[in-house]
This record gives structure tokens, C-alpha cells and sequence, in this order.
């Protein structure tokens, strides 16, 4: 499930246009939303992809600490939960010492 972050509207991962207001959700998702804002941000240094605890198996394959610009994208490719992709992003924040 993909949540449009103009409009609210929850769509299918296989989705790609939000039904509501046209927005490209690969763009506009509230996932790929908060993404950008973490490669925006220099205080984060990598993005962690966390995973459902009873995520399906491909989910369970991207699970980890990636390179900013290294993350891969989600909905993952070939997830087969019924209730669509549920990974989201975390980002690593750099330490910052006194
Ligand atoms: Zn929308
Ligand atoms: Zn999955």
C-alpha cells in the first residue's frame, strides 16, 4: 500500500498515478517523499531500509543500511504481501559530538 503525500489517497503498490489527483506516486508517495528529504538532509549519512516483521521474503532481502544514493526504491520489486510493500525508510543520522 502507497500513500499520496498531495492528497492522502492509499493505492495498490502496482499503482503508479494516484486515482484522486494525478500525482506519479513513484514521485509523490509519501515513501519516495520522505526519501528525498533524507538525501537532502546532510545530518543523515545513510538511509536504512526497515522491513515489517512479517515482511515476504523479497522485502526481507532488501533489509539493511544502504549509501544515500545507493537505497533501493519501494514498493519493492516483486513483493508478494497481500497488503502490498510495507518497508519504509530510516535515516542514519550522522553523530554530531559537543
Ligand atoms: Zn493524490
Ligand atoms: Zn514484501
Amino acid at each position: 500500500m502507497q500513500t499520496c503525500s498531495r492528497c492522502q489517497t492509499q493505492s495498490p503498490d502496482t499503482v503508479t498515478l494516484c486515482p484522486t489527483c494525478g500525482a506519479d506516486l513513484r514521485e509523490f508517495s509519501m515513501t519516495m517523499v520522505a526519501l528525498r528529504k533524507m538525501q537532502a538532509n546532510p545530518r543523515v549519512s545513510m538511509i536504512r531500509l526497515a522491513v515489517a516483521a512479517d515482511a515476504c521474503p523479497a522485502c526481507r532481502k532488501m533489509h539493511g543500511t544502504y549509501p544515500k544514493d545507493q537505497v533501493p526504491l519501494l514498493p519493492t520489486a516483486g513483493c508478494s504481501n497481500g497488503l502490498g510493500c510495507r518497508c519504509f525508510y530510516e535515516p542514519v543520522l550522522t553523530e554530531i559530538y559537543p
